[in-house]
């Protein structure tokens, strides 16, 4: 096996989360089959940025540095990747599955005549090959994919691992990159507006959903018990379709694919579609008045009662607990 080629991610001037999650992808299959684990940063003034991932197990971490990669530019990406991949003598080349990695990656995987394959959940070491896993129908099924031959590059869903927390010694290297006759030009960058939540970096998620039945409730009873153990707020889609709160709470197949440490679901079925954004969670309570409701096979704990009497009193034992 040759080698795997991490593509960082660049986010407000620090490394993303997801390019964490892909150290930690990298390191279990360089450890099942003995490949070594390299890194591409790609930008301007990076090498800082650089240094940090060789430090946090990033392997030898190849530096595109040049101002006309400040901002992202697909020619210019594709560019530094392509040499990237042979300065590494990478069979793999992991990117998230973020808009970036959408843009980017299949132009990289055309290039350079490799497979490819998208939003993965898990990649696993299997007979001396590697098994893409990715989710189809909505996340009835999980398709198991294997390259016969050659490179292959795929995109992970960020939030699909816990972020790689060893540390390395790897070194940085400078990539030389012909950034010439670039035909994209940046123009401007447009930042939706948000309200601030990024649920996939959160450690303790408490969701609610249509059992919660009013948006008045949201504050009122699930909001207190996340912030009462320093947590997010999440929801299910019932949620963010009434109108209840913005889609950027959404945990699910059509929103936010989520690991936390702690997963609260409180009056949400377990439908399929909720179940592959959040099953991975280490720990996961579920609060149901329904005893046969789907969401307590995935639960480590389940209360089988009303979410009414059941999260306030949980509320005031986390705050008497934290001696507030
Ligand atoms: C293409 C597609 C994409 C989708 N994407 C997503 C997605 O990203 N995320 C998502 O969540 N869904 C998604 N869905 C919708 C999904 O199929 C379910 O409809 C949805 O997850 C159900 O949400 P819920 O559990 O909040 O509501 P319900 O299924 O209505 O469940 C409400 C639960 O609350 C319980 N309850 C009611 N009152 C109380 C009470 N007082 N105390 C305790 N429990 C109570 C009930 O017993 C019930 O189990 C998608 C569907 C499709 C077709």
């Amino acid at each position: 096996m040759g080698s795997i080629l991490i593509v960082a991610e660049i986010q407000k001037g620090a490394l993303r989360e997801a390019t964490f999650e892909l150290v930690a992808f990298a390191r279990k299959l360089a450890d099942a089959n003995g490949s070594e684990v390299k890194s591409l940063v790609v930008g301007s003034g990076v090498a800082d940025l650089a240094g940090t991932l060789a430090s946090k197990g990033g392997g030898e971490v190849f530096v595109a540095d040049d101002a006309a990669l400040a901002n992202y530019n697909v020619d210019g990406y594709t560019k530094a990747i392509r040499a990237a991949v042979e300065a590494a003598g990478a069979d793999l080349v992991l990117m998230s599955n973020t808009p970036t990695g959408w843009d980017v990656a299949p132009r990289v995987a055309a290039g350079l005549d490799a497979a490819f394959v998208s939003d993965c959940f898990d990649i696993q070491a299997e007979g001396g090959g590697l098994v893409f896993l990715r989710r189809v129908f909505n996340g009835k099924l999980d398709a198991r994919l294997t390259a016969s031959e050659g490179r292959v590059v795929a995109t992970m869903q960020p939030g699909a691992t816990s972020a790689y927390e060893g540390s390395g010694d790897g070194k940085t290297s400078e990539l030389k990159v012909d950034l010439s006759g670039l035909r994209a030009k940046f123009v401007e960058t447009k930042v939706a507006e948000s309200k601030g939540v990024d649920l996939t970096k959160a450690d303790i998620i408490v969701s609610g959903g249509r059992g919660v039945g009013d948006p008045e409730k949201f504050p009122e009873v699930i909001q207190p018990l996340a912030e009462a153990l320093g947590g997010a707020m999440g929801a299910s889609r019932p949620v963010v379709d009434a109108g209840w709160l913005p889609h950027e709470y959404q945990v699910g197949s059509s929103g936010q694919v989520v690991s936390p440490k702690l997963y609260i679901a409180v009056g949400i079925s377990g439908a399929i579609q909720h179940l592959v954004g959040m099953k991975t969670s280490n720990f996961i309570v579920a609060i149901n008045k329904d005893p046969d409701a789907p969401i307590f096979e995935v639960a480590d704990v389940g209360v089988v009662g009303d979410l009414f009497e059941i999260v306030p009193a949980l509320t005031s034992a986390v705050k008497a607990a934290k001696g507030g």
